[in-house]
């Protein structure tokens, strides 16, 4: 995926908003396993590409906490899971079988969804820039267990 081409689509589609997983790249360069991939993928500047262009377009960018655990929630039922490292995992609430980096995309979507919505609510964009900052993983887990409740995710 290139930055500049894949935020051109987005705007031409008509999205509003990206969402971006706060990825420490930092902390994955100095696990041994990761580090080669995250090299080859130059996710850093991937990111401030997307930021940029995404600048210039209007483009809201969404950035999802990085505590915000979107590997091993179960995008289903809700309930937070241990995993480990493993690729895939069962819910130990509900029982469904999962995907890890799935089940990441999926929860990424429904916490940018709740984000979008808190940022479209205050009058001044400035004010909900701040309202976005202000928002940590517990506030993001919050506003997905609403998005369930309400029931099924928009299409985009
Ligand atoms: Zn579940």
């Amino acid at each position: 995926m290139q930055g500049r081409s894949s935020v051109e689509m987005c705007v031409r589609e008509g999205y509003r908003a990206i969402a971006l997983e706060d990825l420490n790249v930092k902390g994955m360069m100095s696990n041994s396993r990761l580090a080669p991939h995250i090299a080859d993928a130059g996710i850093g500047g991937l990111l401030q590409k997307i930021r940029y262009k995404a600048g210039e377009t209007g483009l809201k960018i969404i950035e999802i906490p990085r505590f915000y655990a979107s590997s091993k929630t179960c995008p289903d039922c809700g309930e937070k899971n241990e995993i480990g490292s493993r690729e895939r995992w069962t819910c130990s609430s509900c029982g469904v079988r999962h995907d890890r980096d799935q089940a990441a995309a999926r929860n990424i979507k429904d916490a940018a969804w709740g984000m979008l919505l808190v940022v479209e609510a205050p009058s001044s964009s400035e004010e909900a820039q701040k309202n976005l900052d202000e928002l940590g993983a517990k506030d993001v887990e919050r506003l997905v267990r609403e998005r369930k409740r309400l029931g099924g995710s928009q299409a985009h």
